[in-house]
């Protein structure tokens, strides 16, 4: 593969450059899934709302099942139009482009009550679209630590701080085991989900602890939870950090989960040092990536997963230009690839003043490039991205299934 197919090619260009405000855009968050970023007005643009900023949806679906992220732009060309009634288009008058889209809508569930009086909305469970994630435990220890003045978090994440969103979940510093009432209440709000929308995919996730055996217990506890309620059996993915052996052989010899997906972040022992100092101290990165490798005894190829912040290599302290970063990232897809763990690159999306078109272009070209490459990695070492794990219609920041299900069309 040389070059994007169309398809993808029209989400690259819609996340990338983003979706101008309308009045069809803001009146479309009374029925859509809400945006985690409210759409910022620039103090030259039309505003016919009066406020400074306003919420907009968060997802998009094109006529062939692809899912964009919603990113508001003041000097984006693309622009939605028409209503729920009568549909959606998103346009490009520039461009030429009118296309039928519809918005990722707002469940039911998500308005609705435990059996306890509690909202389910915030009982830990969220959508991107047909993938379920669950998170009742957000909070990450790495917050909490300095080594030589320096914090434990990676340098990209904004999610994981101990904060009210730790608070409401009953999770508190230092203890280890999550509250039976956050149990009870995840497991009607799972239940109510899975009775309204299809999902395909579940996907346990959490903030990190020190030690990375009560981080395995911990999800040990979780998974064990969600494996009760779970009676259709839909797939479910251990998305904790890397984990000690015997552990693995625990969620392995229960079936607690179908996949696993321990998150490097980044390829090279030095770059993961400095974008993410807690898992280098607490686990390291030649144990993290051990731990992917005995996943991959025991669940097999295929089944083993590694998120990758792609573009974080783009950060001037990193001092590389985007062939080079691209470069890196290409070299570290055929590494893990060749013991059978997949990468799948989450576009970093950098927030504030480095959202200039010089560094978006960069960005772009990396981005394009690594993808472009990783197909035929995948290929070359007959690796898929099973269905089990996420597929095109849930993929909204990241490219390989809306590539593997385009190339299989056109072969
Ligand atoms: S491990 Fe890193 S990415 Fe995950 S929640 Fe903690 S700081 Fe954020």
């Amino acid at each position: 593969m040389e070059r994007l197919d169309a398809s993808t090619r029209l989400k690259v260009d819609v996340m990338f450059e983003g979706i101008r405000y309308s009045e069809a855009l803001g009146n479309a968050v009374e029925h859509a899934l809400p945006n985690y970023y409210p759409y910022r007005f620039k103090p030259d643009e039309p505003n016919p709302t009066g406020k400074p900023q306003v919420a907009i949806p968060y997802l998009i679906r094109t006529p062939d099942g692809t899912m964009i992220r919603v990113k508001g732009n003041g000097e984006s060309d693309w622009v939605v139009e028409g209503d729920k009634a009568a549909g959606y288009r998103l346009r490009n008058a520039t461009a030429g482009d009118d296309i039928e889209i519809r918005f990722e809508p707002m469940p039911e569930w998500m308005r609705g009550q435990t059996s306890d009086g509690f909202p389910m909305a915030q009982a830990g469970v969220s959508l991107h679209s047909d993938m379920m994630v669950i998170n009742v435990a957000p909070g990450c220890e790495y917050f909490l630590h300095k080594h030589d003045g320096e914090s434990m978090r990676c340098r990209f994440c904004s999610y994981g701080a101990p904060d009210e969103r730790t608070a409401h979940l009953g999770q508190v510093a230092g203890q280890l085991a999550i509250p039976a009432i956050t149990l009870s209440r995840m497991q009607e709000t799972v239940t109510a989900a899975l009775g309204e929308t299809p999902i395909r995919h579940i996907y346990l996730v959490g903030g990190s602890l020190t030690d990375w055996r009560e981080e395995g217990e911990r999800f040990l506890q979780l998974a064990r939870a969600v494996k009760e309620i779970n009676r259709e059996n839909v797939p479910v993915t251990l998305g904790s950090g890397a984990l000690p052996d015997d552990l693995l052989q625990q969620f392995h010899d229960e079936a607690l989960v179908d996949n696993v997906c321990f998150n490097l972040e980044v390829w090279s022992e030095p770059l993961f040092a400095k974008v993410c100092p807690g898992k280098n101290r607490y686990v390291g990165y030649d144990r993290w990536i051990a731990s992917l490798e005995t996943a991959v005894s025991l669940w097999g190829r295929g089944r083993v997963y590694s998120a990758m912040v792609a573009g974080i290599e783009l950060e001037p302290e990193h001092e590389m230009d985007w062939l080079q970063a691209a470069d890196l990232c290409i070299a570290g897809a055929e590494d893990l690839c060749s013991r059978g763990i997949i990468p799948i690159y989450s576009l970093y999306w950098p927030i504030g003043g480095k959202n200039h078109p010089d560094y978006m272009s960069r960005l772009r070209s990396f981005f394009e490039r690594l993808n472009i490459a990783y197909a035929g990695i995948r290929e070359k070492n007959g690796l898929v991205i099973s269905d089990k794990f996420m597929c095109h219609r849930c993929a909204y920041m990241q490219l390989e299934c809306d590539i593997d299900r385009n190339h299989e069309d056109a072969a």
